[in-house]
């Protein structure tokens, strides 16, 4: 029985359908019919053809390494946290379209939704975009710190279910499968004695509203948005199948975990810890950690998926400009091709910008600014560029010197 495509060789792992003839001996998978329709149809049944290619994912074909492979695509470094996330997104989707084995067992297969801790900047929000996209479901990303208790001033936690629901063009049943991104959940923890920032003391409303809609339920919203007032009219939305993905830097975290840790250590004082080993130290978090943070253990309970991801060093915020499939470089460098010249950054230039992003702080979100910046003047001169290199030098990214102009040798 043929279970890959006679012509591209795929197999299906990437949630394409393989459709084999009747007597098994070849296969098609569903991008090859795509391409011969847009074959036949000429470029509008190509275009026809990409649309749909998303659409065409088989949810029970879907492997946790093939979600990886996605992720690696845009997501750089974080291999724990690519590959723990890979498999709790895979569980979720395979626990609503998977409930009865092969032997017909329905034990039910409890929800697990993921938490996310990690600096500002390092890819949380985009694993989760990246994933969605790649298993077409809506995804609304919200931010914790907006979301207040109902009857506060704020925006009523209903609120996510609603922008879900936009995202999802309108189409409940599509919401309902689809990815809840609570960035900043760590801004929500309740005050505990162990930490002096002082912070909205509501965070505990907004977490037991968050947990209402996380555990599962149906939730009347205001399909508009806003607040909720009589007479309006709602739209009920089952949250069960929805995955929730809570996102936070947690500062401060590691100390706690070291407090309980440094319990078992006897004696000797501790120097301070290098960042190595305080990463290490967070991929040793536990609950009972997150609730001396001040989360409810009734939400950790619903964070079943716990992954840790790391600061962008100098190394990966170069690989950030220059890998992903859209990198920012390969974006200009587009911009430029069209335009008939060619962009080149010098290693040196690269790592300025990747120093610079370091220490604005905000992660690699930094770095697409820090390139606008130095880019306007060269894209405004660009339609005069046809034909030429043009090079940017780490003088170039410190504003003290202007790029080099090659005019390219056509010829060659
Ligand atoms: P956060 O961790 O705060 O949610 P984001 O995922 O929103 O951060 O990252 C902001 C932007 O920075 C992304 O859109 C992406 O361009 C870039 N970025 C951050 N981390 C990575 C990464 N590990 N690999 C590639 N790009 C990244």
């Amino acid at each position: 029985m043929a279970n890959k495509c006679s012509f591209c060789g795929e197999t299906g792992a990437d949630g394409r359908r393989i459709y084999p003839n009747d007597d098994g001996t070849a296969a098609i998978c569903s991008y090859c019919i795509d391409m011969a329709y847009a074959a036949i149809h000429g470029s509008e049944g190509q275009n026809e053809a990409i649309q749909n290619q998303n659409k065409e994912i088989d949810f029970e074909a879907i492997k946790p390494k093939a979600l990886m492979e996605v992720l690696n695509r845009y997501v750089i470094g974080q291999e724990r946290a690519k590959k723990i996330f890979s498999v709790g997104v895979y569980n979720h989707y395979k626990r609503i379209f998977r409930q009865t084995d092969a032997k017909g067992d329905d034990t039910e297969i409890s929800k697990s939704n993921i938490l996310l801790i990690g600096p500002t900047g390092s890819g949380k929000t985009l694993m989760a975009q990246t994933l969605a996209k790649f298993l077409d479901v809506p995804i609304a990303i919200s931010d914790a710190t907006s979301l207040t208790e109902a009857g506060y001033v704020g925006e009523d936690v209903e609120n996510i279910l609603t922008r879900l629901l936009q995202a999802a063009d309108g189409d409940v049943e599509k919401a309902q499968r689809g990815i809840v991104f609570v960035d900043e959940i760590d801004k929500i923890a309740r005050m505990s004695e162990n930490r002096s920032i002082t912070r909205d003391v509501s965070g505990e409303g907004v977490q037991q509203a968050l947990l209402k809609i996380i555990e599962g339920s149906v939730v009347n919203i205001p399909p508009k948005g806003g607040r909720k007032h009589p007479n309006q009219d709602f739209i009920q939305i089952d949250t069960t199948n929805i995955l929730f993905v809570c996102g936070g830097a947690f500062d401060g975290l590691n100390e706690i975990i070291n407090r309980r840790i440094g319990q078992n250590v006897l004696g000797f004082n501790q120097t301070k810890r290098s960042k190595k080993e305080s990463l290490n130290l967070l991929n040793m978090v536990e609950a009972d950690d997150l609730v001396h943070y001040g989360i409810i253990p009734e939400l950790i309970g619903r964070l079943h998926v716990v992954a840790t991801l790391n600061e962008i060093d100098e190394k990966a915020m170069v690989r950030i400009l220059t890998e992903p499939k859209n990198a920012i470089l390969k974006q200009y460098q587009k911009l430029f091709a069209i335009d008939g010249a060619n962009l080149k950054f010098d290693d040196d230039a690269l790592r300025e910008v990747a120093s610079l992003a370091i220490k604005r702080k905000t992660g690699a979100r930094g770095l697409r600014s820090i390139i606008e910046e130095i880019m306007i003047d060269i894209m405004f001169d660009l339609p005069e560029l046809k034909g030429y290199d043009v090079i940017i030098s780490k003088e170039v990214v410190d504003g003290v010197s202007k790029p080099i102009l090659v005019k390219q040798n056509l010829t060659a």
